[in-house]
C-alpha cells in the first residue's frame, strides 16, 4: 500500500484513506508536538531559515525587472555590473541558507524517528505473547520501518513545506500589487488556469501509479513466496513450475502495459504544463504592454518582467499549498497508527511489589487454574499440580489438549486468569520477571535459532560462558560429535533459523543452549515431528540424565521420555484427567491406556524392530 504517496500522488486520497481519516484532536496536536519538544531551539532556527531563504529566494526575481530597466535605460555598465553581482549574491546565500536548512531539517527528522523507533521497539518487547501471536508480523515491521519512516518526510516535507510556500505566495503578491494592482490581479486570475488542468493530469498518472504499485505488490508476493526455500520445496513436489511461471508472467506483463502508460501519462502531464505556464506570461506581457503603451500608466519594461518571473514563482507554491490540506490528514492518520502501537497496555509486567528471592529451588504449583486465550474459549480447566525440587513430571495427551498451554504459564508468557502458578512457592505474578525467566529454560518444540554461527547461539544464553563450558554443554547435550565434525567447529554458520541443521540436530543444540542458562526448572517440549531413530535417540541420551538431576517438566510424545519421569499427568481437553505412574495408569484402562495403545506401543514396537 501506498502511504504517503509519490510526488505526483501528494494532493489525492485513495477511498480507504477516506474512509479512515483519523480525527484530528487537540490531544493528538499536542502529542505530535510533543516529540518536537525536545528539539525546539533547533525547530526554531529551522523557521527563520525558511523564513530568510524564502524571501531571499524572490528577491533575484526584482532585480531582473532591475537589471532589465537598466538595459532599456542605458544606465551604465557599473550600475548593471552591481546589480548582476548583487542577484548572483543574493541567489548564492538563499542556497546556503537551504542547505543549513536542509541539514538541519533532517538532523531533526532522524532524531526524532530515532527516539520514536527506540521507544517503540521497547514497548514492543515488554508485549505479551499473545500480542505476536494475533498480530501479523509483516503489520508489526512495517509499524517500526515505514510509519515511522514517513514521519521523517511529515517533518521535512509538510510542516516546512506550509511554512515556505505560505510565505513566497505572501512575499510574490505583496510585491506584484505593490508595482501595479491590475496585472498582479491579472496575474492571480491566470494562476488556476495552470493549477487546474495540471491537477487534473497528475490525478490520472497517480491512479496509475497505484495500479502499478499493487501490480508491483503482486509480483513481490509471487516471488516471496515460490522462491523461498519452503515454496520452492512445494513447487517443486508439485511440479507446478509451469503453473508459477505462467502466474509470474503474467503479471510481470500487465507490469509493462502500466509502466508503458504511466510514462506516457508523464509526457501528457509535461504538455499540460508547458502549454498552460506560457498563457499566463504572455497574458502578462500583452496588457502590461497595452497598459504601457496605450495608456500611458506609469510601468517600466522591469516592472512587467518582475510580474512575469514573480507569477512563475507562483504556480509550485499554489500547487502544494493545495496539497497540504491531504498530507495533513495523511499525516496526522500516520501519527495515530504509530500512537495506537504505543497506547498498548502492557499486559504482562513486574508488579510493583516484585519480590526477587536470592535463589530458586525450580518447585512449581499450580493450583485451580483456568485459563483461556480469548473470552470465547476456555482452555485450561482447575488444573492443579505440584512439582517437588529435584522431581520432574512428564505431562501426556492428545494433540491441542493444552500442555503447551500449562506450560506457556509458568515463565508467564501468559497470565492464568483464575487460580494460582506458584514458582518456589510464591506465586510468579509477584515473582521478579526477569528472576522468574532467568530461572526457567524451556527448550521448545520449535526450536529458534538466529542466523549465525554455533558459538553464537550458544553464548545467547550466556555470553560470558568459557570454551570449555560450551563444550561441555555440548557434551552434555550429545551434540559435541556433529560440532567436531564440522570444518570450523563451534563457528560453524547454522544457517537461516537454523535450516542447515537438522531437526534433531537443532533440537539438541537448543538442549545446550539451556543447559548453559541452568535454569533451575528445565521444561522440555519434545518435538512431536518424527525424527530418526538415530537422532531420537541422541535426544534420549542427552535427556535422561539431565532429567535426573534436574527439576524438570516434560511435554513427552514418548514412552522413553515418559518413563523417566517421577509422575505423569494426562491432560485431556485442558483438564488433568489421570496422573500417577506408567505401570499404574496403563492398567487403570482410561486416556492414558488409550494413548498408550495407540502411540506409544507401536512406536515400541517399531523401535524394537528397527533395532532387530
Ligand atoms: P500439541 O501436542 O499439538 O502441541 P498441546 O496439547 O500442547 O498440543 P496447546 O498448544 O496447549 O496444545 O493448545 C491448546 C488449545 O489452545 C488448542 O486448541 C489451540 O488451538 C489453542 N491455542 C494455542 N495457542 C493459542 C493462541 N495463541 N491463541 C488462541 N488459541 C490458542
Amino acid at each position: 500500500m501506498q502511504r504517503m504517496g509519490g510526488p505526483m500522488g501528494r494532493g489525492f486520497m485513495t477511498e480507504e484513506e477516506k474512509k479512515n481519516r483519523p480525527k484530528v484532536t487537540k490531544e493528538l496536536l499536542f502529542r505530535v508536538f510533543s516529540y518536537l519538544r525536545p528539539y525546539w531551539k533547533q525547530f526554531l532556527l529551522i523557521l527563520v531559515c525558511i523564513a530568510f531563504s524564502s524571501l531571499l529566494a524572490l528577491y533575484p526575481n526584482v532585480l531582473t525587472g532591475r537589471i532589465v530597466d537598466a538595459l532599456a535605460e542605458k544606465q551604465g555598465v557599473d550600475i548593471l555590473i552591481k546589480l548582476i553581482l548583487l542577484s548572483l549574491g543574493v541567489t548564492i546565500g538563499s542556497s546556503l541558507i537551504g542547505v543549513g536548512q536542509n541539514y538541519l531539517n533532517s538532523w531533526i527528522a532522524q532524531h526524532i524517528t530515532f527516539d520514536m523507533r527506540n521507544k517503540m521497539y521497547a514497548h514492543l518487547q515488554q508485549m505479551s505473547q499473545r500480542f505476536f501471536t494475533t498480530n501479523n508480523q509483516g503489520d508489526i515491521i512495517t509499524r517500526m520501518t515505514s510509519d515511522i519512516g514517513g514521519v521523517q518526510s511529515v517533518i521535512t516535507g509538510t510542516f516546512t513545506s506550509i511554512l515556505s510556500n505560505s510565505i513566497t505566495l505572501i512575499a510574490a503578491l505583496a510585491v506584484m500589487y505593490q508595482r501595479n494592482w491590475m496585472l498582479a490581479t491579472l496575474g492571480v486570475l491566470v494562476i488556476p488556469l495552470f493549477v487546474l488542468p495540471s491537477r487534473r493530469a497528475g490525478k490520472t498518472r497517480w491512479e496509475l501509479t497505484r495500479e502499478s504499485q499493487a501490480c508491483s505488490d503482486e509480483i513481490n508476493g509471487i516471488l516471496n513466496e515460490t522462491l523461498s526455500v519452503s515454496g520452492q520445496m512445494l513447487v517443486k513436489l508439485f511440479g507446478k513450475e509451469q503453473y508459477e511461471y505462467d502466474r509470474y508472467k503474467d503479471a510481470n506483463s500487465r507490469m509493462i502495459r502500466l509502466n508503458i502508460k504511466e510514462s506516457m501519462a508523464g509526457r501528457w502531464f509535461f504538455m499540460v504544463i508547458s502549454v498552460f505556464s506560457s498563457i499566463g506570461p504572455m497574458l502578462l506581457y500583452l496588457v502590461g504592454g497595452i497598459l504601457m503603451m496605450q495608456y500611458g500608466q506609469d510601468l517600466t519594461v522591469g516592472d512587467i518582467t518582475v510580474m512575469v518571473s514573480l507569477l512563475g514563482r507562483m504556480y509550485g507554491p499554489v500547487n502544494q499549498l493545495l496539497n497540504i490540506q491531504v498530507e495533513w490528514i495523511r499525516s496526522m492518520a500516520l501519527f495515530t497508527r504509530i500512537f495506537e502501537y504505543f497506547d498498548l497496555p502492557v499486559e504482562i509486567q513486574n508488579a510493583p511489589d516484585a519480590v526477587t528471592p536470592s535463589s530458586a529451588d525450580g518447585s512449581v504449583a499450580f493450583q485451580h487454574v483456568n485459563f483461556s486465550y480469548d473470552p470465547e474459549r476456555q482452555i485450561l480447566h482447575d488444573v492443579s499440580f505440584s512439582l517437588r525440587a529435584g522431581h520432574s513430571i512428564a505431562i501426556v495427551g492428545p494433540s491441542g489438549s493444552g500442555k503447551s498451554t500449562i506450560i506457556n504459564l509458568i515463565p508467564r508468557l501468559y497470565d492464568c486468569q483464575e487460580g494460582a502458578v506458584l514458582f518456589g512457592g510464591t506465586d510468579v505474578k509477584k515473582l521478579d520477571l526477569s528472576f522468574l525467566r532467568r530461572n526457567v529454560g524451556i527448550v521448545s518444540q520449535e526450536t529458534y535459532l538466529f542466523n549465525g554461527t554455533i558459538r553464537e547461539n550458544l553464548l545467547y544464553a550466556k555470553p560470558d560462558a568459557t570454551e570449555e563450558e560450551l563444550i561441555a554443554a555440548c557434551k552434555k547435550a550429545n551434540i559435541y560429535d556433529f560440532v567436531q565434525k564440522q570444518e570450523l567447529g563451534l563457528d560453524a554458520m547454522v544457517g537461516n533459523r537454523g535450516l542447515k541443521l537438522s531437526g534433531g540436530e537443532k533440537q539438541r543444540l537448543s538442549i545446550a543452549r539451556v543447559l548453559l542458562k541452568d535454569p533451575a526448572l528445565l521444561i522440555f517440549d519434545e518435538a512431536t515431528s518424527a525424527l530418526d531413530s538415530i537422532s531420537e535417540a541422541k535426544i534420549q541420551e542427552a535427556i535422561e540424565p539431565i532429567i535426573q538431576t534436574r527439576t524438570s517438566i516434560l511435554i513427552a510424545h514418548r514412552l522413553s521420555t515418559i518413563l523417566a519421569a517421577d509422575e505423569i499427568l494426562v491432560v485431556k481437553d485442558g483438564r488433568i484427567v489421570e496422573r500417577g505412574e506408567h505401570a499404574q495408569l496403563v492398567k487403570a484402562g482410561g486416556v492414558y491406556t488409550e494413548l498408550y495403545e495407540t502411540q506409544f506401543k507401536k512406536a515400541l514396537e517399531t523401535e524394537a524392530k528397527s533395532t532387530q
